[in-house]
């Protein structure tokens, strides 16, 4: 069995350099197998023709090129969301996205990755599809960044010879897992998508998702890549959120919006409060006065999103006239904000959902 170590995505730069010299060969030959990896998007090394024929099959024997295989994908009707599951080399599972937004070939176009960073996740938020599977074990940096080459290659093949438009624009770490509860793997996998070597993608075209984790915000805030940062609240008192989001005992709401405002300071980056309206739970006019008098005078944008329906009886989501409220009561709050349609509902996009039917049918 293949193990972590020898996938050749878990190499930095210089990890790279050092591999190929340990193979008898000058360290430049790093950066053209970077090449043929991250611009040419190779899936084996027979293709990388300007490295020597034996050095080919040294890499081909010692190191892989690929540690995930696609075992079940989906599309949605329109087109605009694709979904897939993957295999891990110790059998795992997990599950990354991929979304079209604006129109295809617009100076507006975008085309999104989200990705797991975790086999589950330890926070087991109530409401979130992977929360409830429990968690696994953490994937490595080669395991994050091969989902957006998987994309890539692709949207590679479909796009032809169309130079100007790149097949992935933005990386979003929304998928399965809490990235900052694997911020060394996160981060080299990051340093990557960011690098002019690697896949060149500028940090504002980077976003990660956080539960609120508080040292690892004030930790993201000191990285000299500046990447977007979403913070999922879902809830303006303690009370509340304690119950959606168990974490918030540990870094209650205080704690939690400091970092948010040291965030801002230290990089610039406006964050995102996303924020998932459920029937009856945090939903009320009352509950959105509530979250504008906590994000008062923080420059920030709040997402909005109508819950997904998961197992769960107790979260459904909101109809969508209590939503239109919640939005319009914000609004005049003067709260910038964005209603997010649930993109792929129709695929089970939502956050571990396609893994949990899969789960449930074995
Ligand atoms: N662990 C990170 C990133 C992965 S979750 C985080 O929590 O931010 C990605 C997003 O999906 C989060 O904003 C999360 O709160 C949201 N989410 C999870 N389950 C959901 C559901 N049933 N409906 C709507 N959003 C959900
Ligand atoms: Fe984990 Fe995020 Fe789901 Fe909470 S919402 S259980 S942190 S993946």
């Amino acid at each position: 069995m293949k193990t972590a170590r020898n996938n050749i995505l878990n190499l930095s730069r210089t990890e790279l350099k050092e591999f190929v010299r340990s193979l008898g060969e000058p360290a430049y030959r790093a950066d053209q197998i970077l090449w043929w990896v991250y611009k040419k998007l190779a899936t084996s090394f027979e293709e990388m023709t300007d490295l020597p024929l034996p050095l080919r099959q040294k890499l081909a024997s010692g190191i892989s090129l690929s540690n995930l295989t696609s075992i079940d994908e989906k599309i949605s009707a329109d087109g605009q969301t694709r979904k897939v599951l993957f295999r891990l080399d110790d059998g795992k599972t997990i599950e990354s996205g991929f979304m079209l937004y604006g129109r295809e070939g617009s100076s507006r176009e975008r085309r999104t990755v989200c990705v797991s960073t975790q086999v589950g996740c330890p926070i087991g938020c109530a409401f979130c599809a992977t929360g409830q599977q429990g968690f696994e074990r953490n994937l490595n940096p080669g395991e994050i960044i091969e989902q957006v080459l998987y994309f890539m290659r692709s949207m590679n093949k479909d796009m032809g010879t169309d130079l100007a438009r790149r097949p992935v624009t933005n990386v979003v770490f929304m998928g399965m897992g809490e990235p900052l509860a694997n911020y060394e793997a996160v981060w080299q996998s990051i340093a990557m998508l960011n690098s002019k070597q690697g896949l060149n993608l500028g940090a504002r075209q980077i976003t990660i998702s956080t539960v609120g984790l508080v040292p690892q915000i004030q930790r993201l805030a000191r990285e000299n890549i500046h990447v977007e940062l979403a913070v999922s609240l879902h809830a303006a008192s303690d009370e509340l959120r304690n119950r959606l989001v168990p974490i918030n005992k540990k870094y209650p709401l205080r704690q939690l919006m400091a970092a948010c405002w040291e965030y801002f300071e230290k990089t610039g980056r406006r964050p995102t409060f996303e924020y998932a309206l459920f029937r009856g739970i945090n939903d009320s006019v009352g509950h959105a006065r509530e979250l504008a008098a906590l994000l008062e005078g923080l420059t920030c944008h709040v997402n909005l999103i109508a819950g997904n329906p998961t197992k769960s009886k107790e979260f459904v989501p909101s109809p969508r006239k209590t939503v239109l409220a919640f939005q319009k009561q914000l609004t005049d709050s003067g709260i910038s904000n964005t209603l997010r349609l649930s993109k792929g509902v129709d695929i089970e996009a939502g956050c571990g959902q396609l893994r949990s039917r899969w789960i449930a049918a074995r």
